[in-house]
């Protein structure tokens, strides 16, 4: 191997990954007093969070009545009783509290008539434990509220003095007697090795969308913290759970915001008709994401699509005024014109569901600590390691998640893991060195990717991948694609032995950089469809053709999947079922809760 000179940083804690929930656990560290580092492979705004368009869910009832218990019930009945009770409650509760934080730390929302923040209405929420009308819970800054948050939070991370190590590629985290004590990294602009020693390793390092071939995410979406996680014998949860947007553009899978049906977009198939009004009678296009996607695609399997091989749906905003389309959704028409040429005022846009998030990742508590569970113990705590964000796994989202869940989980676990570090992390106390034999084993998988010489380009391996993936993990699934898709991401993982790389640079050598995010897609995109091959029921994305319904007796578990190589060793945890308060505390009616068919 190569020798490689290493430069040694020490901090209490280290953030791995710059997108809302790295910013917001970085800015609430660091206001707390804990000296830390954030460390991020692309520039903090350009992480995918910048992408997000629709909005941040939280119940302030600025537009009707809402309340938190409802939240908790869309998310209950969304996580199709999968998620964790508590961690459920968590979000709801302090989602309103997490928004107000924004506010006021700058970001700048969009406005009722009298000054409130203005909330749109989203699939999956409504009024009343779903009794009721839908509810304008989704709190947006117009099409773009990703952007607005992200750039409020770096700005206020600055504000107090957090330490950005900005295009470090985060390689391996370093371990030592069953705890984690810091990160290594790859500086990629001008070859040199870091060492970041910490009381705390936090993993924000987002989904991996890119998995699969098409998807709304950034190429950057690569699944690092997971394969980080993996290489260090922890488990990966619910990694079955994948879920389809239902409005990607056909084609190039850009994202149109579930927002454009909140302001009275509607789909349509081949004969002209308003289809989702049949499946969900009640809520229609705003049923929750997989139960659209996949209407979708039985219109279109049953030979109604639109388009000369009738293989995608339209969705219209042409009826709406273009004075809303021009406040409220100004960058879909963008969007809409660049990648489908069309005008949204006049026409309707050609869709396709499009992998979009991920529920599953690495298993935290609510605070975001690392599970890594024990006979006897299933929720033991992993030393030294947090995970936040679309990485981590809470398990707030269950087998679905509802449209912005994800920003709100975003900076209210962010949030608690600032809270949490600042009770476990004492300033006074000596950071660990860092073991040695640990950071070696990192640079030594790292100098066997800068070298190596075997017969298949990574760009060629990854399409293998991602064409498995997107044929056989898709919106409805089978035994027999199910299984023919195992033995295919077994194979295409035995392959990463004889992988290629040409260039042997260590400065802003991409070919690198893409072979070691190949390494981290690869446990991520396994443990998916082996989960899914061995869950047999339908709960939420995962549809299964052979089992249609839900198995609460069964299958109401969360998944675990070690990886090693090429080979996956499946376990599984309970469900928290117990909420963090009772009725008679303020908390919800558990009746209100109970498991039920889940209808729109
Ligand atoms: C197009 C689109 C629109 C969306 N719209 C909404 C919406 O309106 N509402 C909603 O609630 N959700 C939405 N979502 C989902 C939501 O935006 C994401 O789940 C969320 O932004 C993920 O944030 P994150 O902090 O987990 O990670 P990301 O924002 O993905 O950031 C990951 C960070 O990790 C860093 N990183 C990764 N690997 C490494 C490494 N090896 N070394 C160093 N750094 C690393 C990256 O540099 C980056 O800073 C949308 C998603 C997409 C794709």
């Amino acid at each position: 191997m190569a020798a490689y000179d290493y430069e040694t940083h020490i901090y209490d804690v280290v953030v791995v990954g710059a997108g809302g929930s790295g910013l917001r656990a970085t800015l609430g560290m660091a206001e707390q007093g804990l000296r830390t580092a954030c460390v991020t492979k692309v520039f903090p705004t350009r992480s995918h969070t910048v992408a997000a368009q629709g909005g941040i869910a939280a119940s302030l009832g600025n537009m009707g009545p809402d309340s938190w218990q409802w939240h908790m019930y869309d998310t209950v009945k969304g996580s199709d009783w999968l998620g964790d009770t508590d961690a459920m409650e968590y979000l709801a509760r302090e989602a309103p509290k997490a928004v107000y934080e924004l506010e006021h730390y700058g970001v700048p929302f969009s406005r009722t008539e009298e000054g409130r923040i203005y909330q749109r209405p989203f699939g999956g929420h409504t009024t009343e434990y779903g009794e009721g009308p839908p509810v304008q819970r989704t709190c947006a800054a117009a099409d773009r509220t990703g952007h607005a948050i992200l750039h409020t939070l770096y700005g206020q991370s600055l504000k107090h003095n957090a330490e950005f190590y900005i295009e470090y590629f985060a390689i391996d985290l370093i371990m030592e007697n069953g705890r984690c004590t810091g990160v290594l990294a790859w500086k990629l602009d001008d070859g040199t090795m870091h060492v970041f020693s910490a009381k705390m390793v936090v993993l924000a390092t987002g989904g991996y969308g890119r998995a699969y071939f098409s998807a709304t995410s950034a190429h950057t979406c690569t699944g690092d913290g997971g394969g980080m996680v993996a290489r260090a014998g922890l488990p990966l949860q619910d990694m079955e759970f994948v879920q389809f947007h239902p409005t990607g553009i056909y084609g190039s899978g850009c994202l149109i915001t579930e927002g454009a049906r909140g302001e009275g977009g509607y789909l349509t198939n081949s004969e002209g008709e308003r289809f989702m009004e049949r499946y969900a009678p009640t809520y229609k296009d705003l049923a929750s994401r997989d139960v659209v996607s996949r209407c979708m695609t039985m219109e279109i399997r049953e030979g109604r699509g639109v388009g000369p091989d009738k293989d995608h749906i339209y969705l219209h905003l042409n009826h709406l005024p273009p004075e809303t389309l021009n406040e409220r959704l100004p960058g879909i028409s963008e969007s809409a014109r660049i990648f489908a040429g069309v005008d949204l005022t006049k026409e309707p846009i050609p869709v396709l569901p499009t992998v979009h998030y991920n529920m599953g990742g690495i298993p935290t508590n609510y605070w975001g600590e690392v599970l890594n569970p024990q006979p006897g113990n299933p929720d033991a705590v992993f030393p030294g390691l947090m995970a936040v964000g679309e990485a981590g796994c809470a398990s707030v989202h269950g087998a679905n998640r509802l449209g912005s869940n994800s920003l709100i989980d975003l900076v209210v676990f962010g949030r608690a893991a600032a809270i949490r570090a600042a009770e476990i992390v004492n300033p006074a106390d000596a950071t660990p060195a860092a073991n040695k034999a640990s950071i070696d084993q990192g640079l030594a998988r790292f100098d066997a990717a800068r070298h190596a010489s075997g017969a298949i380009p990574t760009a060629d391996l990854r399409l293998e991948m991602q064409r498995t993936m997107q044929s056989d993990a898709a919106v409805f699934r089978t035994d027999k694609t199910l299984a023919e898709g195992v033995e295919k991401m077994i194979a295409v993982a035995g392959k990463m032995a004889d992988i290629k790389v040409t260039d042997r640079s260590l400065v802003w050598n991409s070919d690198l950089m893409e072979t070691l995010e190949l390494q981290n897609l690869m446990p991520n995109a396994l443990a998916t469809i082996v989960a899914a091959e061995a869950r047999k029921e339908s709960r939420g994305a995962h549809a299964h053709e052979d089992y249609p319904s839900r198995d609460d007796v069964n299958w109401r578990v969360h998944s675990l999947a070690h990886v090693d190589g090429a080979s996956v060793s499946l376990s599984s945890r309970p469900v928290h079922l117990e909420p963090l308060t009772t009725e008679a505390q303020g908390g919800i009616d558990m009746k209100k809760i109970a498991p039920k068919a889940r209808v729109y």
